[in-house]
């Protein structure tokens, strides 16, 4: 059970999470609500175990890399432990596609217990829609490439991501077999 303090910390995660991504959409097919990946990676989190800090980081993963929102200003709401892991799992826009996917496996190892949470349930949400929703614009061979690097990443987090492993690994099972499917 949360605390109630901790149902503030992540309640006002929340909030601040879908002001921010407010009118932005999945790249599916489906077109869902962004809200909606960042509401799935944090009902993970939570299955997992994660503490309060972690979900509301869970919540908040994509608010600086894809929101006008500064790691200070992250830091200044939800304090420095939540910070930290969202700044773990945010992407530098500054360097192009190919070396920012390249940084997420180099620095898979070097993550906290809480970002290597947030990033394998991150990635768990990401194969997910892989599976059931691609991006209309990705060939087969951008969506089995995704499924290579994310398991690239996320074989080298470290033990904190484990419990979150078989999850994972089905998920990559199903979303192989969805993309073999469609060719
Ligand atoms: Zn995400």
């Amino acid at each position: 059970m949360l605390e109630k303090n901790d149902m503030d910390l992540v309640r006002s995660a929340r909030a601040f999470a879908r002001a921010k991504h407010a009118g932005q959409f999945r790249k599916g097919e489906a077109r869902e609500p962004y809200e909606a990946h960042l509401a799935e990676v944090a009902g993970l989190v939570v299955g997992f175990g994660g503490a309060a800090e972690v979900v509301a980081a869970a919540w908040l993963h994509d608010t600086v890399e894809d929101c006008d929102v500064s790691a200070a200003e992250i830091a200044l709401r939800f304090g420095p432990v939540v910070a930290q892991i969202v700044a773990e799992v945010t992407d530098d826009k500054d360097l192009d596609r190919t070396l920012r996917k390249r940084m997420q496996v180099d620095n898979a190892p070097k993550k906290s217990p809480g970002g290597a949470l947030v990033k394998i349930c991150d990635k768990i949400s990401n194969i997910r829609a892989v599976a059931d929703s691609p991006a209309e614009d990705w060939t087969l061979d951008r969506q089995r490439e995704y499924l290579r690097w994310s398991a690239d990443v996320v074989a080298g987090l470290p033990a904190a991501a484990d419990v979150a492993r078989p999850a994972f690994d089905a998920e990559l099972a199903r979303a192989a077999e969805a993309v073999a499917a469609r060719d």
